[in-house]
């Protein structure tokens, strides 16, 4: 396939946005130029309502691939064959070699070589060729039949299974068929920048691809207790924001000391509320850096019910703790469509590594399920005049990484 010197990007989305459609197409463009620089010398064009990336150099067509099918507001990709001359002849030999490089040996397609059915469609956006569309169609179709039919191939000008797409533009033919699934949502940098609470878990990584999904930068908050979870703990987090990052592009990452926090709840207040009242701080921090960096949401990957610290009531009470919206994409999910979630962006399988964190430390035996705002309110005067300064130093001591 690496003789595929074209691919012809699909958006749907952003083209709905009337003006702004032109800025929702350059920050796409701008993210699959940077994506793609390190792999070779690409060029990306905008031409009339479409994104085109032409290679002028060599290239892995695989981690092109890899890299193009991960970037948010690609719905499709096409691999293109330019007919370079504006000629009948010039536009045959490059969908004979499309089919070639497409369907032939050593590619993978799903119809065993060339055996399914087709149809070719022509679009002249450039009305100067001396054959309308539907004489290309019928000859190009019956030249590609002649070539590969004792191989399998047929026509279907019903339901065909490949559907040939011919479009003449300025001087060249473009011929693609095939259409490799993009992730869809917007490009990120279209949509703001929301600071996602990040643990090691299956949940919290798939929140913050979901919002990044919608063209939301990501910065990511996580909340370490050394030594009570270990270093392999953090860097089972920092894999994966690397891996959402793959999608989302560089996630900075702020790892917070909690381990003084954490103590101080713990000598201070009734442990049966221990789960809650952290959780408020850690929200409370999160504001904090989120402030610092312009960051309009928190996000985290609770779901309605999960655990005691997610009931409706104890949601409630978390969110009171910050006057910022929080942003819950998996708040209506079963656990086990998290799960599959996760399995399809690639997080599953670090998630599921064994190691501690920092909530399961200090967890109640019985925790409170249904927490009253005045109780809990309560429970934190015992913490008046001593966690505000660590909630500062804990604020200006967080390292920061960047995830890429
Ligand atoms: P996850 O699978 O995302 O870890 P969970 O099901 O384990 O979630 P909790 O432990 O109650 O649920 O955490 C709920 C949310 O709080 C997480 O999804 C995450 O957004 C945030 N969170 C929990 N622990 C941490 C931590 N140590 N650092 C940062 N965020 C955290
Ligand atoms: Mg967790």
């Amino acid at each position: 396939m690496n003789n595929i010197k074209m691919f012809l990007v699909r958006y749907a989305e952003i083209g709905t946005k009337g003006k702004n459609r032109y800025v929702f197409e350059d920050i796409l463009c701008k993210r699959i130029r940077k994506r793609l620089e390190p792999l070779g010398h690409f060029e990306i064009r905008r031409d009339y309502g479409r994104i085109y990336v032409e290679a002028h150099s060599d290239y892995d067509y695989d981690m092109v691939m890899e890299r193009l099918t991960k970037i948010f507001g690609i719905v499709g990709l096409c691999p293109v064959t330019v007919a370079e001359d504006f000629t009948y002849d010039s536009i045959r030999a490059a969908a004979i070699q499309h089919f070639e490089e497409t369907f032939g040996p050593g590619t993978d397609n799903s119809y065993n070589g060339y055996n399914f059915s087709f149809k070719v469609h022509t679009r002249r956006i450039n009305k100067n060729f001396p054959m309308n569309s539907m004489e290309i169609d019928m000859e190009i179709g019956h030249d590609l039949l002649e070539k590969f039919e004792s191989k399998g191939l047929h026509v279907d000008v019903h339901k065909p299974d490949i559907m040939v797409e011919i479009e003449l533009r300025g001087e060249k033919g473009y011929i693609y068929s095939k259409t490799i699934p993009g992730p869809g949502g917007l490009p990120v940098g279209t949509n703001g920048k929301a600071m996602s609470l990040l643990s090691g878990g299956i949940d919290s990584p798939v929140a913050t691809y979901m919002i990044s999904k919608r063209g939301v930068e990501m910065e990511a908050v996580y909340y370490n207790s050394p030594p009570y979870t270990s270093l392999r703990a953090l860097e089972k987090v920092e894999k994966l924001g690397t891996i959402v990052s793959q999608y989302s592009g560089p996630i900075k990452l702020y790892v917070v000391n909690f381990t003084e926090i954490q103590l101080c709840i713990y000598d201070n207040c009734p442990h049966d509320q221990l789960t809650i009242i952290m959780k408020r701080i850690m929200f409370k921090i999160a504001q904090r850096l989120a402030e610092r960096d312009d960051c309009q949401a928190i996000v985290t990957g609770e779901s309605i019910g999960q655990v005691s610290s997610q009931t409706m009531q104890s949601l409630g009470v978390i969110d009171a703790a910050v006057d910022c919206p929080v942003y819950r994409p998996v708040i209506g999910m079963d656990k086990q469509e998290i799960v599959e979630y996760s399995q399809r962006i690639g997080t599953f399988e670090t998630s599921i590594e064994p190691y501690e964190d920092c909530c399961t430390i200090f967890v109640d035996k019985h925790p409170v399920t249904k927490p009253k705002m005045a109780s809990i309110e309560k429970s934190e005067k015992h913490l008046v005049g001593k966690v505000e300064e660590l909630i500062d130093k804990a604020v200006e001591t967080a390292e920061v990484k960047w995830l890429k």
